[in-house]
């Protein structure tokens, strides 16, 4: 018998063509919101506007300045504005960067997000929120930052090109593959987290063939959502440590470091988990679901070393040494050599 505990999340889920500004006043009305303020990045600014105009009176303002790991004068200049309008919530519209800023807002201020994803990092189903100051970047769990709700449109994804689709389709596998082998894993998160990935990688394929294929953007956000949901549900191990700093310390870029990196630490990861590896392999149609991952990022031109990504070797032990620091849950044990190992197989990008 599998003993486990399992939290269902307080949240709603919309998702339709066209819902950023059918369904958003809604949402924002079944919250009881009537002073948002709308965040986003500076290239988002356009849809961003057309959620904000779509809400009409019920917005106070549209902030268009969300950055990259969340910088701490990025996240107090918008706190100043959201309390200067008078702002009951925040609805964020773009990736993982701009939803990151809806979340620090949240944990600031106490306002409930109305999160609308624009790529599929699956940021908008997690309590983790992210900081960066002086370099670092800080991280912590907290109720207060999940998305009261959040809604899906396939129709803003359509300009997501195709190369960052893939590759933040990537960082949502990452995401199913270490809820599966997590410490608090439990029975549904681990179908969610299958299905999540067999719904991405197979939406990808469409969305390589045409990204204006409305039901393959669709079925990518679904993925995107199971993904994000499984990881908002368990603790992270090896493969988003090692992101974590190779983002944080050597600034390379989010999800295409996810896609380099999870063959090789789902490689590693393998003879400890042979449960989760399974479920992959299903999800994957493969028994070698690391080098399933592998083929599938490098037939649709995601890239597929870290040298490509602009690492240095040199950086390879300072990056082990960094990412072993702390003790973390990973189903393999973690040794500074064993790491490393995992870094330089990435670092080459030769079949894992
Ligand atoms: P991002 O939000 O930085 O977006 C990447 C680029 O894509 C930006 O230039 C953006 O303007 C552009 N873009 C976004 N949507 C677009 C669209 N539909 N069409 C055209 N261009 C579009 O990148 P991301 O990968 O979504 O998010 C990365 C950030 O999210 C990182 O800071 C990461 O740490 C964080 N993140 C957090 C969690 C969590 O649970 N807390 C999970 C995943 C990612």
């Amino acid at each position: 018998m599998r003993e486990f505990a399992y939290e269902a999340q307080p949240m709603r889920v919309v998702l339709r063509p066209g819902a950023s500004v059918t369904a958003t006043p809604g949402e924002a009305e079944r919250l009881g919101l009537r002073r948002l303020l709308v965040v986003s990045g500076a290239r988002g600014a356009d849809t961003a506007r057309a959620v904000a105009d779509a809400l009409g009176g019920a917005c106070v303002g549209l902030h268009a300045e969300a950055r990259m790991h969340v910088p701490v004068e990025v996240a107090d200049r918008a706190v100043e504005v959201a309390r200067a309008a008078g702002a009951d919530g925040c609805v964020a519209v773009g990736g993982g960067s701009a939803i990151g800023l809806g979340k620090v807002i949240a944990l600031r201020t106490g306002m409930p997000v109305i999160a609308v994803p624009s790529t599929y990092s699956g940021s908008e189903m997690t309590p983790v929120w992210g900081l960066t100051e002086h370099g670092a970047k800080r991280t912590g769990r907290d109720p207060s930052v999940l998305p009261r709700s959040v809604v899906y449109d396939p129709e803003l994804t359509l300009s997501l090109p195709v190369g960052l689709s893939v590759t933040s389709g990537i960082n949502a596998v990452a995401h199913a593959a270490e809820a599966l082998y997590a410490p608090d894993a439990s029975p549904l998160v681990s179908l969610m987290a299958e299905e999540g990935a067999r719904a991405m990688t197979g939406a990808l394929t469409g969305v390589a063939a045409d990204p204006r294929d409305l039901d393959a953007r669709g079925r990518a956000l679904y993925g995107a959502w199971l993904c994000g949901a499984a990881l908002g549900a368990t603790t992270m191990g090896l493969h988003h440590k090692l992101c974590h700093v190779l983002g944080g310390t050597f600034g390379l870029p989010h999800a295409e470091t996810h896609t380099v990196v999870l063959p090789y630490a789902l490689a590693y990861n393998a003879s400890a988990a042979p449960e989760a590896m399974a479920a992959l392999g299903r999800a994957l149609d493969s028994d070698d679901a690391p080098g399933a991952l592998w083929e599938l990022s490098g037939r649709l031109g995601a890239p597929r070393s870290l040298a490509e990504l602009g690492l240095r070797e040199a950086d390879l032990t300072v990056a082990a040494h960094a990412a072993t620091g702390q003790a973390y849950a990973n189903p393999r044990p973690i040794s500074e050599e064993g790491v490393l190992g995992v870094l330089r197989s990435a670092y080459a990008g030769d079949r894992p």
